[in-house]
């Protein structure tokens, strides 16, 4: 069985800064990862990471914009650490090898980007979340108080009998045999959900299993009904095109040639946060002035070559390889399409959960600092800070408490869920047929225009794909990387996720960030300037609401 003082599962930047800060307070951490810790989705942020570092700047300008940004449902005081805590982050990884872009004075130069009223954004061409991701695990391979599990697939929370977090039961993807590890604490940061919806900016392995396992351990999940579509994805495949583009002066254009931004924030024009920018899209193309495959043009040609060449290189990839189009002399069709999920796992400052001894930190979890809209290059900066914070606080935590005893019944009860699916003969649909069916009603019905009936057509199908789940077979009965069993369980997470998310939309009966109701087009202060948090309970999730927390701004319209 194996032990640790800290047990992290998730190896982004989140769970990489976790276990490096929990490492260095002398804490004995295990990683563990579905796939190859520089495999994880943080691998593919493009754009950058936002801090006030120039004496111009001030945190304080950073911390209004992520507010504003929010739509007011970000948690001031955890947005208030973060952009305090940013400019000496930044500069750490930069201190630890991260090869930031330098200006011509070799000053660490940075781009801008949505929502931002000063360009903040620190970047490494449009890989910057490779760059950062292979500097920290270089970093973790220093410490001998880390262990990684490389290739180790969490299957389920375990609790000791007082209900307190005691471990996690994980499958090796290698030989398929199951261990219960135990720690005094477990951070979960496991990324995403973006697979939910089809297509997505994001990886395969996106599919929300973190939030899944502690929504089912009895944490509350909170702003889930807040899910972002990016302004600028490739329709149908859903690859990004970063905001790093717009940052560096691209425009949108609908097939008319407008540049429609002027009617609909003036003053940022395509920088404006991108809930807005998303619905302008979508209201070009839903009012017959976008093309006839359903997007709009983002035209890059207007950026100098040179710069194009330099700070976009892949994107001038993905635009080649993918859509056939040299951004460098054509504009390239985009759409809003699935990118990032607001809520997740409610938690503090410190990564703190409600259930004692589990933290979360990253996209995974929900401080809150992006409420109901993050800005672009602000998740990057999520994971560290709060990556960083949840590592510290957890091996603190830790320090003296002796070895938990988990429960044991969780080992024994995923073993024989496993064995019945591997064992259980076709007879229902395959899975790749639910995966794609709760695709298409999500980013049909949940996305950027949503209303009660839709939503409510969109919670029957989950539900009912719930059902089908239960019953599907895979064809591998192997034990030796058996990604088919691990699919199942993926599929039967991402339904979870999905059954939130659209119980969170049909509950906030208002429009605020990334929720537009049509049939409720108005945000209502009065009403729902709060959280909607959701526990598991029975056959549908309970709800419950929490304040937001409030500094030193109060809530203005909204206008870019
Ligand atoms: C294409 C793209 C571009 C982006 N660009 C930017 C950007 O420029 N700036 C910005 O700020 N943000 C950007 N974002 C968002 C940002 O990259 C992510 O929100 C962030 O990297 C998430 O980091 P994380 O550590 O929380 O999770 P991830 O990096 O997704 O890592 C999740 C980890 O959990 C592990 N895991 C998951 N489930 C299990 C399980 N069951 N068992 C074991 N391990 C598990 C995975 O193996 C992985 O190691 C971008 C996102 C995408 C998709």
């Amino acid at each position: 069985m194996p032990q640790h003082d800290v047990l992290v599962i998730g190896a982004g930047l989140a769970g990489q800064r976790a276990a490096l800060a929990a490492a260095e307070t002398g804490a004995s951490v295990g990683v563990i990862s579905k796939v190859h810790p520089v495999r994880s989705h943080s691998n593919a942020a493009a754009g950058g990471i936002n801090a006030a570092l120039d004496p111009e700047d001030s945190w304080e300008s950073h911390a209004f914009d992520t507010v504003k940004g929010s739509d007011y449902l970000g948690d001031q005081d955890a947005i208030e650490v973060m952009c305090r805590e940013a400019p000496d982050e930044v500069l750490r990884l930069e201190h630890l090898g991260v090869t930031f872009h330098r200006s011509d004075e070799g000053k660490l130069g940075t781009r801008a980007f949505g929502g931002a009223s000063a360009a903040r954004t620190y970047y490494v061409a449009d890989i910057t979340g490779q760059a950062l991701l292979h500097v920290l695990y270089e970093q973790l391979m220093k410490h001998d108080e880390v262990t990684r599990y490389e290739e180790w697939f969490t299957t389920a929370l375990a609790r000791d009998d007082s209900g307190r977090l005691a471990g996690a039961v994980t499958r090796n993807i290698r030989d398929g045999s199951l261990e219960l590890f135990t720690a005094k604490a477990v951070i979960l940061a496991t990324g995403g959900n973006g697979q939910i919806f089809n297509p997505t900016t994001n990886a395969l392995i996106c599919t929300g299993d973190g939030i899944a396992m502690a929504y089912r351990a009895g944490a509350p999940l909170m702003d889930m009904e807040m899910v972002q579509y990016h302004p600028t994805t490739l329709a149908g495949i859903g690859l990004l095109i970063t905001e790093g583009a717009r940052g560096e002066g691209a425009h949108l254009l609908n097939a008319e040639g407008e540049r429609f931004m002027e009617n609909y924030a003036p003053n940022k024009m395509e920088l404006a946060s991108r809930d807005v920018v998303s619905r302008a899209e979508q209201t070009e193309i839903n009012e017959g002035r976008g093309f006839p495959d359903g997007t709009v043009a983002l035209d890059i040609t207007v950026v100098p070559r040179h710069r194009i060449l330099q700070s976009l290189r892949e994107i001038v990839n993905v635009g080649r390889d993918f859509a056939g189009v040299d951004i460098t002399s054509e504009p390239i069709h985009i759409k809003p399409g699935n990118h990032y999920v607001m809520g997740g796992i409610k938690t503090d400052i410190d990564g703190q959960t409600d259930v004692p001894g589990l933290y979360a930190a990253g996209e995974c979890a929900c401080v809150s600092v992006h409420g109901g809209n993050r800005l672009g290059a602000n998740s990057l900066l999520d994971t560290l800070i709060f990556g960083r914070r949840s590592g510290v606080h957890a091996a603190q935590m830790g320090r003296g408490m002796a070895q938990p005893t988990p429960a044991g019944s969780e080992l024994a009860r995923e073993r024989e869920a496993i064995q019945s699916i591997i064992s259980r003969d076709r007879s229902g649909r395959r899975l790749s047929e639910i995966k794609a069916e709760m695709g298409k009603v999500m980013d049909e019905q949940v996305s950027v225009f949503r209303d009660e009936e839709r939503l409510r057509g969109a919670l029957e199908v989950v539900k009912r794909l719930q059902e089908e789940v239960k019953t599907v077979a895979v064809d591998d009965k192997g034990s030796v990387f058996n990604q088919d069993v691990l699919g199942a369980l993926e599929l039967q997470f991402m339904l979870d996720n999905a059954e939130c998310i659209v119980m969170g939309a049909i509950e906030r009966k208002e429009s605020r960030g990334a929720q537009f109701r049509t049939d409720f087009p108005e945000r209502n202060d009065d009403e729902w300037l709060k959280h909607i948090n959701l526990t598991a309970d029975g056959d549908i999730p309970a709800v419950s609401y929490s304040d937001v927390t409030m500094t030193q701004w109060e809530p203005e319209e909204r206008t870019y």
